[in-house]
């Protein structure tokens, strides 16, 4: 979208009356309000705090504004708290999950130590009958040694279950952004030490919010679900002895897949692949008792794609993430429901052709 805010005179900045020209010109009332406001969205694409779909929400906010020349209170009011809303919606949605994750983590916890007390209360019972039965001190010991051996193996397994728990999104059962960091870590250094090359995927469900505002929160939880398992079905079809392949929630409606491989070549293929998938499940409606209550619902994602490159001196998986990023903003600039790829050589973007 072209920045409207951008005086394209030649003059100076710092040239008073420029600035003032430009908002007068521009309809903005002469209200300290709405001036300063917009001076500093006309800056927001410098400001490197902000991600680039946090940008261009504010540029568009305000240039629905300045179209729709309503410079009310309410609609300063609605402005601030939709502008407030999109910087804040990360970092809520990621409190709101970490709480029900760990919500989820004291329950398995919990469940687990249950269980644990009543294996206790058996060794009691054992140790016990032990010494009341007596008999030889070796075949003691080794009845005492075997009974408290059993309960160090569970409990070794539920050492494993509770590392994989935490490891995994307990809506969609996918791998968690933990598990993303994990298998990052491990790839990049397969990719700077072997040279194995690592492609990543990001894909955001489009319009979301307005899915949960016209259906319910608790439908698009199911949307997740079936996005989750649509994607890594298809994920896992690259899974082989040369790949390594992963299918995580990113956070929120984001999901991610990374191949790394020689099939990290192919990620482009594969990301189209799962978003041809989604854009042609056909999603079911259910009520509370499980019946079908609306059928034929299609919900499309758009992904954003890049490969690791040689030219980043550091912070490699920030670089990723960063690209594949910028890559999903292009894919929704250009429409949604589609997938796009940023080169980070010649800072280039294009859509993948579907
Ligand atoms: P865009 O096409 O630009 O991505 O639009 P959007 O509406 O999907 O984007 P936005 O970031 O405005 O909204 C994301 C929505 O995802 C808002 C939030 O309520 C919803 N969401 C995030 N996590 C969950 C979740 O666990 N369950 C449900 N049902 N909704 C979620
Ligand atoms: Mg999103
Ligand atoms: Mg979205």
């Amino acid at each position: 979208m072209k920045n409207p805010f951008v005086c394209h005179r030649e003059c100076a900045w710092s040239k008073n009356g420029c600035v003032n020209k430009m908002l007068d010109d521009a309809g903005v009332p002469n209200d300290p309000r709405w001036r300063s406001l917009i001076l500093y969205f006309r800056a927001i694409a410098d400001y490197p705090h902000l991600t680039d779909s946090q940008k261009s929400k504010a540029q568009r906010l305000i240039a629905e504004t300045l179209a729709g020349k309503d410079f009310s209170d309410k609609r300063l009011a609605a402005v601030l708290k939709e502008y407030y809303g999109s910087i804040t919606e990360s970092y809520t949605n990621s409190i709101e999950e970490l709480l029900r994750e760990a919500a989820g983590m004291v329950k398995n916890f919990k469940e687990l130590l249950v269980k644990r007390c009543g294996d206790l209360s058996v060794l009691e019972e054992t140790t016990v009958l032990a010494v009341e039965e007596g008999g030889d001190e070796d075949s003691m010991i080794t009845r005492l040694r075997g009974a408290f051996g059993e309960l160090r193996t569970v409990m070794e397994s539920d050492i494993h279950r509770l590392d994989s728990l935490a490891m995994k999104d307990a809506l969609t059962g996918l791998g968690n952004r933990r598990s993303f960091d994990d298998f990052m870590q491990r790839s990049v250094l397969s990719w700077l030490e072997n040279q194995i090359p690592l492609g990543l995927a990001i894909f955001d469900i489009d319009y979301f919010k307005k899915f949960n505002d016209t259906h319910g929160h608790r439908i698009g939880d199911q949307v997740l679900i079936v996005v989750g398992k649509q994607l890594s079905r298809i994920a896992e079809k690259y899974r082989d002895a040369s790949n390594n392949v992963l299918s995580a929630r990113y956070g929120g409606e984001e999901f991610v897949v990374a191949v790394s491989g020689s099939g990290a070549m192919y990620i482009n293929e594969v990301a189209e692949e799962i978003r041809r998938a989604i854009r042609g499940y056909n999603f079911l409606i259910r009520d509370t008792e499980g019946n079908v209550v609306e059928r034929g619902l299609q919900i499309t994602v758009s992904g954003g794609v890049c490969t690791a490159w040689s030219g980043w001196k550091g912070a490699f998986i920030e670089n990723m993430v960063d690209s594949a990023d910028k890559a999903l903003y292009y894919a929704k600039e250009k429409g949604r429901d589609r997938c796009a790829v940023f080169s980070p050589l010649d800072r280039a973007y294009k859509l993948i052709e579907g």
